[in-house]
């Protein structure tokens, strides 16, 4: 592991990755984190489920990479709290030999990484404290592990909303995809207006007063971020409606049944290099 060994957690002052882990059900959150989740559902209803199929298509989209299109190299920024399964045990499940680097700019994902960092013996997984604003910084230390002249699969799944236009959030990509060889993917989601404007605006606004930035994106600003790449079926659609059936039997969407309200309003992408 490398950054900071000692993370330093601001209780404080809501995190996005501490309301993201309340909205999972998860227990490493604080009362600020909790206090504005109940806000965003109080406006948003949908904020939980919303959740839990962004955490799916991240499942669906890995487990599709590593069988289907022989990845072996993954570089997932904005990795978020760990919620089992995480995308190493997707991708291990499938090959063993499968190397994973994990990156978030939050200390409290730093403080779990131990849980991001057991794989298989067979591969390697590492986690890296970094701000995806900084891609070259992410870029040196996942080349410790990853072989750039091979495929990678690089996600930020539910990360680029918190990255403001101003802050270079098209850039930022830009320049990591730039770095990767061909035949690798980018694997994104991200937040959208587009289907329940006045709920999500809101959102946004309650975030902004917690001290949280979010931005969410038309689909048409979301496919800028796959400029130059070649999209898979079926394109840019809401997380739950990328490959859904993939999950049918399992413990995915389909186990959820019928009582769903609309599109999630995310949206989600997986893009090739050629
Ligand atoms: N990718 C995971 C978690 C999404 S929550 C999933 O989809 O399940 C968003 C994550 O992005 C949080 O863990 C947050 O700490 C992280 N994040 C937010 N801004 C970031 C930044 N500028 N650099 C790196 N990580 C960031």
């Amino acid at each position: 592991m490398t950054g900071s060994e000692r993370p330093v957690i601001d209780t404080g002052k809501a995190h996005s990755a501490r309301v993201y882990d309340w909205f999972l059900d998860g227990k490493d959150n604080y009362p600020v984190d909790e206090e504005l989740a109940r806000q965003i559902l109080a406006i948003e209803p949908q904020a939980k489920r919303s959740a839990q199929h962004n955490r799916w298509f991240m499942r669906r989209a890995t487990r599709r990479l590593a069988r289907d299109m022989g990845v072996r190299q993954f570089l997932d920024i904005g990795t978020g709290i760990p919620t089992e399964p995480n995308l190493h045990r997707i991708a291990q499940d499938v090959a063993p030999e499968s190397r994973v680097v994990y990156a978030d700019n939050d200390p409290i994902v730093l403080a779990h990484a131990a849980a991001l960092l057991r794989g298989t013996a067979e591969g390697v997984t590492e986690y890296v404290q970094a701000d995806v604003r900084e891609p070259a910084a992410i870029l040196q230390q996942a080349g410790a592990v990853l072989d750039f002249e091979r495929p990678v699969a690089l996600s930020v799944i539910a990360l680029m909303h918190f990255v403001a236009d101003g802050d270079g959030a098209f850039d930022v990509i830009g320049t990591l995809v730039d770095a990767l060889a061909p035949g690798s993917f980018l694997v994104l989601s991200q937040l959208t207006a587009e289907f329940n404007p006045e709920a999500v605006n809101s959102s946004v606004r309650t975030y902004g007063a917690g001290g949280v930035t979010l931005v969410p994106r038309s689909r048409e600003e979301v496919g800028r971020f796959f400029g130059g790449l070649e999209l898979l079926e079926p394109g840019i659609v809401p997380v739950d409606a990328w490959h859904r059936s993939d999950d049918e039997g399992g413990s995915g969407p389909e186990r959820e049944g019928a009582a769903t309200g609309g599109p999630v309003p995310l949206y989600a992408g997986v893009g090739r290099k050629p």
